[in-house]
């Protein structure tokens, strides 16, 4: 069972949730892919997601644009993303009913020179 990173209690199969993963944009597909070695980082209720990470998100359609460089983000691009959806029952871990945007994303170097770590 995965915990709130916010509240630190259970998330529940059914709960509203943002999940930021890590994945691969598919120019196909609204939703990036996980990626097989790392996928989610962090999720919350959509209630418990800190103000100060709610005020930069910048909900987007396709085509995507990086929420940091501002760049197209093109197809098998590595991502960090957020989705805001329905948590399912284990062992899966895709939100459901996400919608057709997203609350965020960026390319996964932008992101983590954001947050100041080195990308490899
Ligand atoms: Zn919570
Ligand atoms: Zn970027």
């Amino acid at each position: 069972m995965s915990m709130c990173a916010g509240c630190s209690k259970a998330l529940l199969p059914g709960s509203r949730v943002f999940q930021l993963a890590y994945g691969e944009y598919k120019a196909t597909y609204i939703t990036p892919t996980f990626n097989p070695w790392r996928d989610v980082i962090l999720e919350w209720h959509e209630d418990c997601l800190p103000r100060s990470l709610l005020l930069v998100l910048l909900e987007q359609e396709q085509p995507y644009h990086c929420m940091i460089c501002a760049a197209k983000v093109s197809d098998a691009e590595q991502v960090t993303y957020f989705t805001r959806g329905s948590k399912p029952s284990p062992p899966y871990k895709r939100l459901e009913a996400r919608g057709y945007s997203l609350p965020m994303i960026a390319h996964i170097e932008c992101w983590a020179r954001a947050l100041g770590r080195d990308p490899k």
